[in-house]
């Protein structure tokens, strides 16, 4: 691999700056380094090699004059399919949008743009971000950069996956309840979850309104730090973006833990998780201790109806953003052979080919959870269990700055493992579901790797809007261990 891959968003604006490298040089070496790593891991849906050559160029053009809009210039970055980017192919990682060009950019995509970064193309995910494996995208499953028998995470797999590979410097992914910190913890990269309302929604293919948040998938917190600053901030097409000034994330990055009060919830250690996964978490908890961090064990007891709670939620959601699929304003249409002509058999044989197996599994769900009758039972009582879960952190958060734990159970598990068991493949996401649930923001940062070799994640939970606060936790633990330094040997 080129030294210059290896570069972090800092490190290669410096360069950039300088113009000891050009963006139009590290821009053609990434694009040469998708085409050696992606037959294996399978992380691009996209790539938009004469729009990142030429954004190169027109960066290169400013740093040559001196016109440099910000730390983001230059850089060469790739988003997740379900991200909406005009005139590019937004497929959402489904067959139903399999020919669907964006005529429009979505908000964090026009943010980044005018940041003058180079956009090297579309990732792959699961199906409408259902999912923790990538195996559900229609396009065919990404890969683990770490061990290509196993899965990369998901929903945001390709996003995860390309920055492990080096194929991308960073990258940005949603996640609903957990879609971006379980693939970065079973990657070995940086995700973080900003508070619901930190960063516009406008221009990401809906899955669960109220869950779903976008964020930046990076090798380091600092670089995390700078996308979370460039893509945040209030939007007028997205009326739950949040008015809330944007502070500069790096500026405090670095003021260290010392003082700050960190809870264990007893809960986040649940029956079945890897040993190797429970001693790190451990280990990690010394850590914050010597680096100052005054650790507390807290008690968040409506933690089990959390998963629950998100399986009626997010595919009620789901089941209404979903049904404006009809086969007459997006995507493909499909004639059914048996009632041609008929207005609801073109309705059923567009959604039928469309959507694949786990979409139609939450459509159904949901739309079983909302139906009268059931309303009540379901869809009421979750939401009022939602309150209770939030409630269990307002009153944690009375004690303590932070919330510290394992990301996932397991590190990454075999490809088709889970497939079949939609159970086990949910449970991925027990101990990222509750932040969402609590529109919370949390990250997923490097803490070791297993005697198997797959990465282990720890996850930090903040209060709401205090993304400062997880970076400058996420930034001591990381400086301290330098376990993201680790990278696999793709
Ligand atoms: N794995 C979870 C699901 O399938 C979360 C997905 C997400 O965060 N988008 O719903």
């Amino acid at each position: 691999m080129q030294e210059l891959l290896s570069f972090s968003i800092l490190e290669l604006g410096k360069r950039l700056k300088n113009r000891s490298l050009s963006s139009e040089e590290v821009t053609k070496a990434y694009l040469e380094r998708i085409k050696e790593t992606d037959e294996k891991i399978h992380a691009y849906l996209s790539i938009l090699e004469d729009d990142a050559i030429n954004a190169a160029q027109i960066a290169d053009k400013g740093f040559k004059k001196n016109n440099i809009s910000s730390p983001l210039q230059g850089i060469p970055i790739a988003i997740k399919d379900l991200l909406c980017m005009k005139g590019t192919k937004t497929t959402a990682g489904s067959k139903i949008l399999e020919n669907f060009i964006s005529p429009y950019d979505a908000t964090v995509v026009s943010k980044l743009k005018n940041a003058g970064t180079v956009i090297l193309g579309k990732l792959n995910m699961d199906e409408f971000a259902m999912g923790s494996s990538c195996e559900h995208s229609a396009f065919g499953p990404t890969h683990n950069p770490w061990n290509l028998e196993h899965v990369p995470g998901g929903s945001s797999g390709g996003s995860a996956a390309s920055v492990a590979a080096y194929s991308c410097i960073a990258s940005l992914g949603s996640d609903t309840g957990g879609s971006i910190r379980q693939p970065a913890a079973c990657c070995g990269v940086v995700g973080m979850k900003p508070t619901y309302g930190r960063v516009s929604r406008y221009g990401l293919i809906a899955f669960a309104s109220s869950l779903d948040q976008i964020g930046p998938l990076t090798r380091n917190v600092e670089d995390c730090a700078v996308i979370l600053s460039a893509i945040s901030g209030h939007d007028l097409k997205d009326s739950t973006s949040s008015k809330k000034k944007v502070p500069n994330y790096l500026k405090t990055i670095d003021r260290g833990i010392k003082g700050m009060k960190i809870g264990i919830p007893d809960e986040y250690f649940v029956d079945g998780m890897d040993p190797e996964i429970k001693q790190a978490t451990n280990d990690a908890i010394k850590t914050m201790e010597t680096l100052g961090g005054e650790i507390i064990r807290i008690s968040l007891p409506h933690t089990k109806y959390a998963l629950p709670i998100y399986y009626i939620i997010a595919p009620a959601e789901a089941s209404s953003n979903l049904s404006r699929y009809d086969g007459v304003r997006y995507g493909m249409r499909k004639e059914s052979e048996s009632e041609y002509g008929s207005l609801f058999g073109m309705y059923s044989a567009s959604r039928d080919n469309g959507f694949g197996k786990e979409v139609k599994r939450r459509i159904m769900l949901g739309t079983y959870a909302l139906s009268s009758g059931y309303y009540d039972a379901y869809y009421t009582k979750a939401l009022k269990t939602r309150t209770l879960v939030c409630e269990d952190f307002q009153k944690a958060f009375t004690k303590v700055d932070l919330i510290l734990s394992a990301t996932t159970p397991t590190p990454a598990f075999k490809i088709g493992e889970k497939l079949n068991d939609p159970l086990s493949m949910y449970l991925s996401d027990i101990l990222t579901i509750p932040c969402n649930i609590a529109g919370l923001p949390g990250i997923s940062i490097q803490n070791g790797i297993t005697s198997s070799g797959l990465p282990i994640g720890l996850q930090l939970i903040g209060k709401p809007f205090d993304e400062e606060g997880v970076l400058k936790g996420a930034y001591a633990f990381e400086k301290e261990t330098k376990f993201y330094l680790k990278s696999s040997s793709l």
